[in-house]
């Protein structure tokens, strides 16, 4: 299985995010993607190559034309302010506020394309996140040229990015832009599954109304559990995509053998949907020693979703999102990898 990685990932390294009621060190930092490395090298896994250089066309098609601009320049303006430290939102268009006049000002800016605050905006942001993308894609063309998987290592993650907000570490969806990259380059459905333990809220809402690709995911209840406004089982999709999403909450404290049975009814509307390709969301923040998640999983339950994973039997992209147990977030990893290898 080959790995996609840029070490541009490192360009982007917030200083703090607002955390329940305190700025603290961002959770999400360069050492994740490092560990990942060093642990699917150690594996023994396959290559690790660098990304094609990026078609911007490409994140278009999931992304608004004024929200790639403004992710692109909002650096520039923050900085003629005179800041020197992040960008961070700290005003949003809320229920009863108008949504339909972009503001001027960045600060304006920052909150209209948010969700939250734990999205810093420094001077390598943009570089790191267009060759985030990048790692998805050239995994997605790997996948259309016939490869069995592939493991996007993406850094920042992308899965809470919508089509027009930044939130929860991540500004581009990774996985949506490889699922649209799959669609666009001959597979005529596609699913995607999201193992994350944090609702793909993004990936829902982008293709929430399309019955072409199918949304799956595995996630603590928004009930108790950020990203708290989506991710809910009634949310079935809509119009053309009724009956193409599919939400899995958990309560806080779900064991690996209580979420594989939730993975197993995941799979099953999977193979139902019987797409040409599919594409995995990996987040191991499911991990019973993760600093912000609360779910027990432990090293064989990641195998055991590889293992699952390769059940569909389908070609299959593997794209990099949470994960904030630094020391164990490459071994996880690469069990799920490995388990889906070895199947
Ligand atoms: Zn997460």
């Amino acid at each position: 299985m080959l790995t996609i990685y840029s070490e541009d990932h490192r360009l982007h390294h917030g200083a703090a995010e607002l955390y329940r009621g305190r700025l603290v060190p961002c959770f999400e930092m360069p050492a994740r993607a490092e560990q990942v490395l060093d642990r699917v090298k150690a594996a023994g896994l396959g290559a690790v190559v660098a990304p094609d250089p990026l078609d911007r066309a490409a994140l278009a098609r999931v992304h608004a034309e004024d929200y790639l601009a403004f992710l692109e320049t909002a650096w520039d303006e923050w900085q003629a302010l005179g800041e020197t430290g992040d960008a961070l939102p700290y005003a949003w268009p809320a229920t009863g506020l108008r949504r339909d006049v972009p503001p001027e000002h960045i600060d304006g800016k920052l909150g209209f394309y948010s969700i939250d605050a734990a999205v810093p905006i420094t001077a390598g942001t943009w570089r790191a996140i267009t060759s985030s993308a990048a790692c998805a894609l050239t995994g997605a063309r790997q996948i259309v040229e016939g490869a069995a998987s592939a493991f996007a290592l993406c850094r920042p993650p992308g899965h809470h990015a919508g089509a027009r907000a930044m939130g929860g570490f991540c500004y581009l969806n990774n996985a949506a832009i490889a699922a649209q990259y799959l669609r666009d380059n001959g597979a005529g459905r596609v699913a995607i599954l999201d193992v994350d333990y944090h609702h793909g809220n993004g990936t829902q809402s982008i293709f929430y109304d399309r019955g072409d690709v199918f949304f799956a995911s595995l996630h603590g209840d928004p009930a108790v559990e950020y990203p708290f406004f989506l991710g809910h089982a009634d949310e079935r999709g809509e119009g053309d995509g009724l009956g193409a999403n599919r939400n899995f909450p958990l309560p806080w404290g779900t064991s690996g053998a209580d979420y594989l049975s939730a993975l197993d009814a995941a799979l099953a509307d999977i193979a139902a949907f019987a797409p040409d390709m599919v594409v995995v969301s990996l987040g191991v923040d499911t991990f019973a020693e993760d600093p912000i998640s609360h779910f027990k999983l432990h090293g064989p339950d990641f195998a055991e979703i590889g293992r699952r994973v390769a059940g569909l039997g389908r070609r299959t992209l593997f794209v990099m999102e949470g994960g904030y147990a630094v020391a164990d977030i490459g071994a996880n990893v690469a069990h799920v990898l490995t388990g889906f290898a070895g199947a």
